[in-house]
C-alpha cells in the first residue's frame, strides 16, 4: 500500500539524533508534525519535534505509542532491531521497510547484495573464526583490513594486517562474531554517492563530494568531489544499480573509493541520510533532509541542483570552544550544531557549511583558523 502524506499529518522517526533532527527541521518548514522515538529525555531530534517518546529502541510498548501518533515512520540510524521493524511494519506505515536495515547491519550480507547489484567491492573473504582467519587468509594479498561483520563505525572493528606475524592483532575481533578480510584498496580519494528513492521507484542523486577523514572519522566533505567526471558518472550509475537492485526506498548513502585510474569501487553502505551531505543544506535546491521526507511521504524527488561549491566541516567536542569563541570572524560560514548537551572529545556536536567560488581559498581558510589542528 502506497500512500501520500501531506503537510499537517505526522511522520514518525525512530533515534534522536541529528540526522533525525535536520529531517525534522525540513519537514517542518512544509508543515508536518513531528514524533520521535529515543531513549534521552533531551535528544537533538526531541528538541525539535512535537511529540517525544522516551524510552529504548526495542521497547514494543513505546514503537506501539509510536506508530499510533504516527502517519510514516522512518528512521535515522541502522541499528535498529530488524526483527522489531519487521513487527512494526505489520502496524504501521513504514515505508522504507526493514529489509535495508537488515542487509546493511551485516557487511557480510551487505557485500553480496552490492556485488548481486553488478558492481565492485574489494576482493574479501568471510570468515567465521578466527581459525579460519589462518586458514584462509591466503586468497588474499597483504595488507588487508579485518572488519567485524556487524558493529563497526568509524574505524572501529577494523584492523589492518601487513603480515602472518600481525594476524593475531585481529582476534579481538571475532569476540563480536563473524568477521570478512578484504584487500586494502589503494584508494586516490574516497568520495560517497547519496541516493533517495520514493516509494514509486523514482531516483534522484545528490551533488558527489569527496570526504576527507581523520582517525577515521569523516573531517570535511567538499563538493563537487575532485575527481575525473567519468568517476563521477560511474559513481551514479552504480548507486543507481545498487538502489534499483534493492528497491529501496528513501535515503541510502553509498561510500565508494577512486582508484588511480578513475575506477570505482564501493566500501559501505548506510541506509540513512549520511553526515557528508549535510552540507546539501545550504549548497542545494533540496537538501539531502529535504529529499528524504519526500521519498517516505510519495512525493515526486526534486533533481537536485548545486548552487555553488561547498566545504563542510564536522565540528568535534574539542571544536566547540575555539569555534564559537571566534565565530564572528566567519560571517560566511553556516554553523550547525546539534543541541547535544556535552561537547566530548571526538563527538560529533556539529558542523559547518561554507560555500565557495574557489575551493582551494576555503580550504586554506578553513586550515588557518585554527580550529581543526591536524
Ligand atoms: P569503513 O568503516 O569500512 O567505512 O572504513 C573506514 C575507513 O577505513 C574508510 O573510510 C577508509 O578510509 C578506510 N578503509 C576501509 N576499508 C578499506 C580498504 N579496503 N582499503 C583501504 N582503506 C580502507
Amino acid at each position: 500500500m502506497i500512500k501520500t502524506i501531506l503537510p499537517g499529518q505526522t511522520i514518525g522517526i525512530i533515534g534522536g539524533g541529528q540526522l533525525g533532527r535536520m529531517m525534522a527541521l525540513a519537514a517542518k518548514e512544509a508543515g508536518f508534525r513531528i514524533a520521535v522515538l529515543d531513549p534521552g529525555i533531551d535528544s537533538p531530534t526531541g528538541q525539535v519535534a512535537d511529540i517525544r517518546i522516551v524510552a529504548p529502541f526495542d521497547d514494543e510498548d513505546a514503537l506501539a505509542e509510536l506508530a499510533e501518533a504516527s502517519d510514516v515512520i522512518t528512521y535515522e540510524f541502522e541499528n535498529i532491531d530488524a526483527a522489531a521493524l519487521e513487527r512494526l511494519a505489520a502496524k504501521a506505515y513504514l515505508p522504507q521497510g526493514a529489509e535495508l536495515i537488515r542487509l546493511t547491519q551485516n557487511r557480510i550480507f551487505e557485500k553480496q547484495a552490492i556485488r548481486d547489484a553488478g558492481v565492485p567491492v574489494a576482493d574479501y573473504i568471510t570468515l567465521a573464526s578466527y581459525e579460519e582467519l589462518h586458514e584462509k587468509h591466503t586468497q588474499l594479498a597483504f595488507p588487508f583490513i579485518v572488519k567485524t561483520a556487524t558493529g563497526g563505525y568509524d574505524g572501529k572493528g577494523q584492523q589492518l594486517i601487513a603480515s602472518e606475524a600481525e594476524l593475531s592483532l585481529a582476534q579481538e575481533l571475532f569476540d563480536n562474531g563473524a568477521c570478512i578480510a578484504e584487500a586494502f584498496v589503494p584508494f586516490t580519494k574516497e568520495i560517497s554517492v547519496i541516493i533517495q528513492r520514493n516509494v514509486h521507484g523514482e531516483a534522484a542523486v545528490l551533488p558527489i563530494g569527496e570526504n576527507i577523514h581523520v582517525s577515521h572519522i569523516l573531517h570535511e566533505t567538499i563538493v563537487p568531489a575532485r575527481v575525473a567526471d567519468k568517476s563521477l558518472e560511474q559513481a551514479e550509475r552504480a548507486a543507481h544499480q545498487i538502489a534499483d537492485h534493492l528497491k529501496m526506498v528513501g535515503t541510502l548513502a553509498v561510500e565508494m573509493f577512486v582508484l588511480e585510474d578513475g575506477s570505482i569501487i564501493v566500501n559501505e553502505l548506510a541506509p540513512r541520510p549520511h553526515n557528508s551531505g549535510h552540507y546539501s543544506i545550504e549548497a542545494t535546491n533540496s537538501s539531502q533532509f529535504h529529499q528524504h521526507i519526500r521519498a517516505i511521504c510519495g512525493w515526486p524527488m526534486r533533481k537536485p541542483e548545486l548552487w555553488k561549491s561547498a566545504v563542510m566541516v564536522n565540528v568535534l567536542g574539542e571544536h566547540v570552544a575555539p569555534l564559537t569563541s571566534i565565530i564572528s570572524r566567519y560571517p560566511n560560514w553556516s554553523l550547525h550544531l546539534y543541541g547535544k548537551a556535552e561537547a566530548k572529545l571526538k563527538r560529533k556536536m556539529g558542523h559547518v557549511t561554507i560555500l565557495t567560488d574557489d575551493l582551494e581559498e576555503t580550504l586554506a581558510e578553513i586550515e588557518k583558523s585554527g580550529i581543526w589542528p591536524e
